[in-house]
Parts: structure tokens; C-alpha cells; sequence
């Protein structure tokens, strides 16, 4: 089995998904898909979180946006006879979900700051449950899954941080002694262990849900599937001389993350280095390019 992470350029469009649709079709064994939200939709849920606060309806178009573009996407993808549902699906989460919950911010000036807290959590939690629904259809008898019931956060005095104990457990329940060949998973989102409200592993984080996923179950390796060759040199967007690094050890990978390479989400590597499962870098845009493998030395 192994777990393949696709993240939001990954997703972000037709022509992504349709690698995406071959990359899955192409792995022999078990495969557990985890995505992000389509590329750029995180971002528009905190704006728009940040314009309903700010008093200011520009929020609505924009929600209309969104609503659209997964309509698109659904519309090119997936295939006809799953078209209503998934189509309602997302309505149903922009129309009564998101609508309401930026209408709250829009109307009300009062809100307490722990609420608007909870608030900003429960938005930010739908770009992956949107994409997540339209990769589910768009793969035939793919399995459905739902992040906060496996992946669990607490509250310490000064941080929400994993609940590394009941996620592990969590996920074993979920997944062992599944045998159906294709599940899907978002990533980032999660839930508060005691009280069951969404929360999320920050900014970047459906990189460590995969690696959870993949070390919980020991799975044979864990492929981030993105927008570039491999891990490079350094960042390509802003320096054109970087080069793939065909492979490197978790502790060289970890380095270079803590450092800022946003290719991987810093606390990915721990999970996967302890169990000795190997990490892929791969892109979804040229999936036949080697890649970068990060493994023990
Ligand atoms: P995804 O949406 O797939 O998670 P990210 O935008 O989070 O993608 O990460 C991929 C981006 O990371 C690349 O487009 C690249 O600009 C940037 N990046 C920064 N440092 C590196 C690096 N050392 N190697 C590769 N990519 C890097
Ligand atoms: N969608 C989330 C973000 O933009 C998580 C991720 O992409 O990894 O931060
Ligand atoms: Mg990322």
C-alpha cells in the first residue's frame, strides 16, 4: 500500500487532474489519495473570512467564484452519471455552509474572538472537503473518507498541536482491513479530540497528513506528488540555477524544510523517518521525471 499526496496546483485543474486520474490508475497496489484544496481556495476562504469581518459583500462574488470553478471542474472530470450528486454536494457546503458562516461575520460585530476563531476553523476546513468530494467521483469506486474523524488535535496551555496517540490508532481503524483499491482523504483538516470541532495542521499541512496516514500503516512509501521535479537546490520560482537532488537522507531533507523549502511541510519527515518509509518527491505535471527520494542513508 502506499499513500500519495497531491497538493493544490496538483488539483487545481483539468489538466492536473487528469495526471492525477493516470498516476492513480498506473499503481498496481492500494492506494490511499490524500489532496489539498484546489490551488489558490485556501487563500479565498481567509480572505473572504477577512472581507465578511471587514463589512465589506465583495465576499459573495467571490464565493460565487469558487462555487463555480469546482462546477467546472465537476463539469470536466467527473464522469456523467456522478455529475447531479457531486454537483449538489458542493452546493450544499457553499450555499448553506460557507454562506452562513460569512453571513455571521458579515452581520455581526460583536463576536467573541474565540468564536471567530472557531468560526475561521470550520471555513478553512471546506477547500479540501470540496476537492476531496470531486476526486472521490471523479475515480470510479473510490472510497470516501473523512479526515477529522482520524486525525485528532489538542490544546495545550500555549498551542494546538497533534494528538499523535489517538490519530494513529484512529487511522489503523479506518484504513486496516480495507480492500478496496482506491480511498481518498483530505488533507490539512482534522478535529479537536474532546469536542469534535474542526480544526486543522496549518498552513501546508495535507503533507503531514499523508505522512501520518503512511506511518500509521506502514505503508510501503509515501509519494508528494506536486508542481516541480523533485526537492531542488533551492526554491526554482527564485532561483533559476536550482537543481532535483535525486535523493537525500530524512536528516538532510529535514534540514533544508526547517529552512524554508516549502516543497514539504516541516513536520512531514518525523512520522515517515521513524518508520523508515521513503519519501517521494514527484511532479504531477511531469510524472515520468525521477523524482527525489528521501530514505535512510
Ligand atoms: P503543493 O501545493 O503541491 O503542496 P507547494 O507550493 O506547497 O506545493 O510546494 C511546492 C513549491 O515549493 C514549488 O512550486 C517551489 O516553488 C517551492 N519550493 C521551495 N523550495 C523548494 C525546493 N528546495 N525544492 C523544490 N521546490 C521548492
Ligand atoms: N490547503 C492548505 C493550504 O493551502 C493545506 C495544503 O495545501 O497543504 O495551506
Ligand atoms: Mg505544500
Amino acid at each position: 500500500m502506499k499513500v500519495l499526496k497531491f497538493g493544490g496546483t496538483s488539483v487545481g485543474s483539468a489538466h492536473s487532474l487528469n495526471h492525477v486520474k493516470e498516476i492513480v490508475a498506473a499503481c498496481p497496489q492500494q492506494v490511499i489519495v490524500v489532496v489539498s484544496a484546489l490551488g489558490g481556495v485556501t487563500n479565498q476562504l481567509i480572505e473572504m473570512t477577512r472581507m465578511a469581518q471587514a463589512h465589506d459583500s465583495n465576499y459573495e462574488a467571490m464565493l460565487q467564484q469558487v462555487k463555480i470553478r469546482h462546477h467546472d471542474l465537476i463539469g470536466q472530470m467527473v464522469p456523467e452519471q456522478r455529475q447531479h450528486e457531486c454537483r449538489q454536494v458542493i452546493d450544499t457546503f457553499i450555499d448553506e455552509g460557507l454562506a452562513s458562516f460569512y453571513s455571521l461575520l458579515y452581520a455581526n460585530d460583536e463576536l467573541a474572538p474565540d468564536f471567530i476563531d472557531r468560526l475561521s476553523d470550520a471555513i478553512v476546513c471546506h477547500g479540501e472537503i470540496m476537492s476531496s468530494a470531486i476526486v472521490t467521483a471523479m475515480i470510479d469506486d473510490a472510497v470516501p473518507h473523512f479526515s477529522p474523524n482520524f486525525i485528532k488535535t489538542m490544546d495545550t496551555v500555549t498551542q494546538r498541536v497533534l494528538d499523535a496517540e489517538t490519530t494513529e490508532r484512529l487511522i489503523r481503524e479506518e484504513f486496516e482491513h480495507r480492500t478496496e483499491r482506491v480511498h481518498v482523504a483530505q488533507g490539512f483538516i482534522a478535529a479537536d479530540v474532546e469536542t469534535g470541532e474542526k480544526t486543522n495542521l496549518g498552513r501546508g499541512g495535507s503533507d503531514f497528513t499523508a505522512a501520518l496516514i503512511a506511518a500509521a500503516l506502514d505503508a510501503e512509501c509515501l509519494e508528494i506528488w506536486t508542481d516541480v521535479d523533485g526537492f531542488m537546490t533551492a526554491d526554482p520560482r527564485t532561483d533559476p540555477t536550482a537543481t532535483v537532488i535525486p535523493s537525500m537522507t530524512y536528516a538532510e531533507a529535514q534540514r533544508m524544510c526547517d529552512a524554508g523549502a516549502k516543497v514539504i511541510y516541516p513536520p512531514t519527515i518525523a512520522p515517515v523517518a521513524l518508520k523508515h518509509i521513503p519519501v517521494w518527491v514527484k511532479n504531477t505535471f511531469n510524472p515520468t521525471a525521477p523524482g527525489t527520494v528521501i530514505e535512510d542513508d
